[in-house]
């Protein structure tokens, strides 16, 4: 019951003390309020089926007993259910949208581009209907795991919390940029987009894809690194296939294994984000960035639901948080900076992960150029001001394991971190303030 909620915070154990209200917690998984704002699935007292009818409030039966936080539900649970999407009624996979899938990348490389696009809106027409996950970002299991941390300091009558805070020294977010090769034109790009990025200091990742489209030679493996750049797996053939039946995902997470092992890279990226992270246990690579926060504009529906990285196993998935190039540029048609601060201040807001997929293909007209390097302008001021970390997806795995595995104890009258990666890891302590709860960086 506690697992989830340490894990997250990497706080004392002792200081943790959630049990399940008795007896209250049904068989029948479902949607519930867990305060005013926050969406959760699972097992719980009050979980009723849908999304139509307004939610009960799980809240209302959380009660403190004496240093115990009684629950209705659990939020081990609940965390896995959204992370993994179990919320996600799978209609993406039924049998009719399958065969349309598989014509439509059958019959892709003839479509013109307009008439592309045209389907791609067709496909996504009813995408501002849905309410959950919440647009443009869903923190719904970071902010569960805060009311919790606010109903444990309340169980502690008042006292602070300490944790092992979420990034290296005490930075207060993380932004990620990657790039996902499509096409040999997008191939060749990728020295220019690198001269974009060093110019503002901002070093990326480049995906990709292994066995189809463009030859990837070990020359370009070496272009990249040699520049600090990082190279990561983008799907097998990217024919949006690789999740079609178990039996052939098996193979092909095979074939990914042996090219992750082969670029030297430690982590992966599907094709259009098709994901089933139940099937995860085949593949061997550290990290995945297949998982978008709020999915309603893409074409597999669903999302993570949380702005920080999550285990999947023994794979460290670091979502996808910000709207896609080609979606804001095509789909929304929109060339302005807006939604992606307005995304980017609601991550900070979290002190969570940004994370931006640019395609090295769709950034040559003019009018998109100008549109990324004002983003790597804004990113760069953002690191500046705000204390925002800019990393490599690497270097957020190295950290996140470590942050994992550290130890936060109490020694010679204070909390200390133990552990490998602990000179870069600070303390903070959760609090509560006007009834809100707020962070203190030691
Ligand atoms: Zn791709």
């Amino acid at each position: 019951m506690n697992q989830a909620f340490i894990r997250y915070f990497r706080c004392p154990e002792k200081l943790v003390k959630l049990e399940p209200l008795s007896n209250e917690i049904q068989a029948k998984r479902g949607y519930f309020k867990f305060g005013p704002d926050i969406t959760c699935y699972g097992q719980s007292a009050v979980s009723i089926e849908g999304l139509t009818a307004p939610l009960p409030d799980a809240l209302n039966l959380s009660p403190l007993d004496g240093d115990v936080c009684r629950l209705p539900f659990n939020p081990s649970e609940v965390a896995d259910n959204l992370r993994f999407e179990r919320y996600e009624n799978r209609i993406e996979f039924s049998r009719w949208k399958r065969a349309i899938r598989a014509s439509y990348y059958a019959l892709r490389p003839a479509f013109p581009v307009a008439f592309r696009r045209h389907l791609q809106r067709y496909w996504l027409k009813d995408w501002q209907k849905r309410t959950f996950p919440h647009w443009p970002v869903d923190r719904s299991v970071d902010q569960m795991f805060e009311k919790i941390m606010h109903l444990t300091i309340q169980s502690q009558a008042g006292l602070e919390v300490p944790f092992i805070w979420f990034w290296p020294e005490g930075r207060s977010g993380c932004a990620i940029m990657t790039h996902d090769v499509e096409s040999a034109a997008g191939l060749q790009f990728v020295s220019r987009l690198m001269d974009m990025n060093d110019s503002f200091s901002i070093k990326s990742s480049f995906q990709l894809i292994p066995n189809a489209r463009y030859l990837v030679t070990p020359q370009i493996l070496d272009l990249i690194r040699a520049r600090g750049f990082e190279v990561n797996v983008h799907d097998l053939k990217h024919d949006g296939q690789l999740y079609e039946s178990y039996d052939k995902f098996k193979q092909s997470a095979k074939e990914i294994n042996a090219f992750v092992d082969q670029f030297k890279s430690g982590g992966f990226r599907s094709g259009a984000l098709y994901r089933n992270q139940d099937w995860y246990g085949e593949f061997q690579f550290a990290y995945d960035m297949s998982v978008p926060n709020v999915a309603h504009l893409d074409p597999q529906r669903g999302g993570c639901c949380t702005v920080m990285p999550y285990f999947i196993g023994n794979i460290l998935e670091i979502p996808v948080t910000m709207t896609q190039d080609h979606t804001l540029f095509n789909v929304l048609e929109n060339y302005s900076l807006d939604l992606w601060q307005e995304q980017m201040n609601l991550i900070m807001k979290q002190h969570g992960l940004i994370s931006f997929i640019i395609h090295p293909d769709y950034i040559q007209t003019r009018r998109s150029q100008d549109t990324y390097i004002q983003l790597l302008s804004h990113l760069s001021e953002t690191r500046e001001q705000k204390g925002l970390w800019i990393a490599l997806p690497g270097e957020v795995n190295t950290w996140w394991r470590q942050r994992d595995n550290m130890q936060i104890i109490w020694k010679h009258g204070g909390w200390t971190i133990e552990g490998a990666g602990s000179e870069r890891a600070t303390i903070a302590y959760a609090a509560i303030k006007n009834n809100t709860l707020s962070y203190r960086i030691a």
